[in-house]
């Protein structure tokens, strides 16, 4: 099959692909109580939005970090639902212009959530407009130039401004500190997932048994988007090779054959294990290096590849670079620096 080395449409890449558009929107939750997941954050979040609802005032602005596909759209929508507003969207590489995001904040009405995606991808000059808008709900605009300059001062309605980023860290601190809610989606559990999958799939009417949605679950690296994903590709196989209905046994050839193992890597990740193995003798390699070697750019694999290989323990983020561990070269069948002697002992 073709797509094992297509980076452009990797069945497991957690960001979100043309196809998953038309899957995802009728998937998603409105409510909170229809999220799965995320206990802590849910928590937190009823009590923020019940709050704001009794004192009939706007939301603090909401920060939501964590990897792709983890459900940070799908959380601003239901936060705009729960206080019964509208949502706009748009994300940071979108407003190009301080002009392009007076005319999306000048548009709000009281209560609204404006949702920023990869808000830490922001120009400068578009940051400093926000700043004035998040804390006092007002911009200043400057119209012409030299002598014929002219400055407004524009009072904005009170709204909230939901922003969802992969990298915390990039933020600056100004926007950051702005923020009076930061919450943290962490990768979900394979039951929580599974959970995900039968709710998907009763949706779709697509027949599944709890232990198809588990093996489902599990492969699909922690991440929803990815289970709503294989699940459609799980259905095309269980509607040829049996009658329909997922299994165990359908959802595991099926994903065998799209060679997504039990761990959910894929032909890439395994790739990208085995340079680091074989080339670089298992780490420390810096990730430009590693970049360079798999012909992959160092943010993709930042944030698509390493955060589940590091949080099955795959990986090891040090000063010095990437490490491989003991477990992903077992998991490759390859034997870890420091057993061969071991091996050789025991044969
Ligand atoms: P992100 O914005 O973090 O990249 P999305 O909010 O677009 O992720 O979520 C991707 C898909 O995963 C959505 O279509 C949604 O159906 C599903 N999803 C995400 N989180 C959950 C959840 N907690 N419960 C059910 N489905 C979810």
């Amino acid at each position: 099959m073709d797509f094992e080395f297509d980076l452009e449409n990797r069945i497991v890449d957690p960001e979100g692909i043309p196809e998953d558009t038309e899957l995802e929107n009728p998937l998603r939750p409105k409510v909170l109580s229809e999220y799965i997941g995320q206990e802590k954050v849910k928590e937190n979040l009823s009590v923020f939005i019940e709050a704001a609802k009794l004192r009939k005032e706007s939301l603090d602005h909401v920060l939501l970090y964590g990897p792709p596909g983890l459900g940070k759209t799908t959380l601003a929508g239901i936060i705009a639902n729960e206080l019964n507003v509208n949502i706009r969207i748009t994300s940071g590489p979108a407003i190009e212009k301080p002009g392009d995001l007076a005319a999306l904040l000048t548009n709000l009405n009281t209560g609204d959530v404006l949702f920023i995606d990869e808000i830490h991808r922001l120009s400068r000059s578009v940051e400093e407009i926000l700043y004035p808008a998040m804390e006092d709900f007002a911009i200043d605009i400057i119209t012409g130039k030299g002598q014929m300059a002219a400055s407004y001062h524009l009072p904005l309605p009170r709204f909230t401004l939901v922003g969802a980023t992969t990298r915390a860290g990039q933020l600056t601190a100004p926007l950051r500190d702005r923020f009076g809610v930061v919450l943290r989606l962490e990768m979900y559990t394979p039951e929580e997932l599974a959970t995900i999958v039968r709710r998907s799939a009763s949706i779709l009417n697509i027949p599944v048994d709890q232990e198809g949605a588990l093996e489902i679950a599990s492969r699909s690296r922690g991440t929803p988007r990815i289970a709503n994903r294989l699940l459609k590709r799980v259905r095309d196989f269980a509607q040829v090779i049996s009658d329909g209905l997922i299994t165990y046994e359908t959802a595991k050839t099926a994903l065998d054959r799209l060679e997504i193992d039990e761990l959910g890597l894929d032909a890439n990740d395994r790739r990208m294990l085995d340079t680091l193995i074989r080339y670089y003798k298992g780490g420390p390699v810096g990730l430009e290096t590693l970049a360079a070697a798999i012909g992959e750019e160092a943010v993709t694999i930042e944030d698509v590849y390493e955060p589940y290989l590091m949080q099955i323990g795959f990986l090891n983020r040090t000063p010095r670079g990437r490490c491989a561990t003991h477990a992903a070269y077992l998991h490759l069948g390859l034997t870890p620096p420091g057993m061969e002697a071991a091996q050789q002992k025991l044969f």
